[in-house]
């Protein structure tokens, strides 16, 4: 007898396939679907590998389908790929959509991702499954199955905001990166990424949107005990455009040439404005020692106040003084 959480998964692999074999077999899929992929530049191999799809347009293809192949209306439901109507009739949450299927760490189907072709007024641009016994999205990372064995490879995970950049990065040839996907970070996703390394560079969009949440972020993943790296990219560009405006080795380079730590990163966004009114460079450096504090181990926390002391001419003494008093406050 199976569980719950076992026929949720069981459906959500008969979906998976089935989005994807609309994409490439279906003509709506392949006239639609697959030529919003090409024209976003997207290559067949980094199609494959995400097992991308297409969900028709008809309100209840997949519930049909489904249960034509003998799946359950429960479990329909429980997984939330399909919604109960009125007099019981059951449509479908994808419709019209390219499909992004999200993966565990282990490769089975928790959720989906659908995203309209075109931008509409009326229409969310995602639409995601919502949370279930199989999907806890505080706990997901967009990419990590796909990308496990580069990040243990490579000692380091990018972190980005979307799908699209996942599989952009993947394209020029970066494998070991992962996305939060719209919702802020969580100390549970960072400890996701935690099992595999110690090292994190984030590459959020580059708005003000993306730059507020990589300031999140920094706190989120020094707490966690671990090393921040933060590449910002030239305003009103993410991953996924700015790699698809050069070659992957000129993007590459931009990203080995522009990371920086959390303290520089600061430094830089903020230095700016600040300028050398005293009460801002005050500031910088009061935000800068609230997020030193933060980080658990003795001998990294010297470091970044040694790095910080030489960046901002203050003394070591004071700032060691501040960091305390912080940690005091805390107790
Ligand atoms: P694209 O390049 O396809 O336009 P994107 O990833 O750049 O997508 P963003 O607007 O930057 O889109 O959003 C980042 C991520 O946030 C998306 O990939 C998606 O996971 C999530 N997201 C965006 N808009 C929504 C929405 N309306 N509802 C739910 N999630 C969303
Ligand atoms: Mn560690
Ligand atoms: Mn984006
Ligand atoms: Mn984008």
């Amino acid at each position: 007898i199976k569980s719950d959480r076992e026929s949720m998964l069981i459906v959500n692999s008969f979906a998976q396939e089935y989005f994807s074999n609309i994409l490439f077999q279906h003509s709506e899929g392949r006239s639609v679907g697959l030529a919003y992929f090409h024209e976003r530049g997207f290559r067949d191999d980094i199609i494959h590998k995400f097992a991308l799809g297409y969900s028709l347009e008809q309100r209840d293809a997949l519930a049909i389908e489904a249960k034509k192949r003998g799946y359950k209306e429960e479990y329909l439901l429980k997984t939330g790929l399909c919604l109960e109507g009125q007099n019981g009739y059951i449509s479908d949450r994808f419709r019209g959509r390219v499909i992004f299927p999200v993966f565990s760490l282990s490769g089975k189907v928790l959720a989906f991702g659908g995203r309209v072709l075109r931008k509409s007024d009326k229409l969310a641009k995602y639409v995601n499954s919502p949370e279930s016994e199989v999907y806890h999205k505080s706990n997901v990372l967009y990419g990590i199955y796909q990308a496990k064995q580069s990040i243990v490879k490579n000692d380091n995970c990018f972190l980005v905001e979307g799908y699209t950049d996942v599989l952009s990065m993947h394209q020029a040839g970066v494998e070991n990166v992962v996305a939060s996907s719209g919702t802020s970070l969580t100390p549970g996703q960072i400890r996701l990424i935690h099992r595999f390394t110690n090292n994190i560079t984030v590459i959020y969009d580059g708005d003000a949107a993306g730059i507020k949440a990589s300031l999140r972020g920094i706190d989120l993943i020094l707490k966690e005990g671990m090393n921040i790296k933060v590449v910002l990219l030239p305003d009103g560009d993410d991953p996924d455009s700015f790699a698809k405006k050069q070659s992957a080795s000129s993007f590459t380079e931009y990203i080995k040439n522009h990371e920086v730590d959390f303290i520089r990163f600061k430094t830089n966004l903020l230095l700016d404005s600040a300028g050398n009114d005293p009460i801002k460079r005050a500031e910088l450096i009061s935000d800068i020692v609230q997020s030193i504090a933060i980080i658990p181990d003795t001998i990294v926390r010297s470091v970044y106040t040694k790095e910080c002391s030489r960046l901002m001419e203050i003394s070591e003494e004071v700032l060691l003084r501040e960091i305390n008093k912080i940690k005091l406050s805390q107790l």
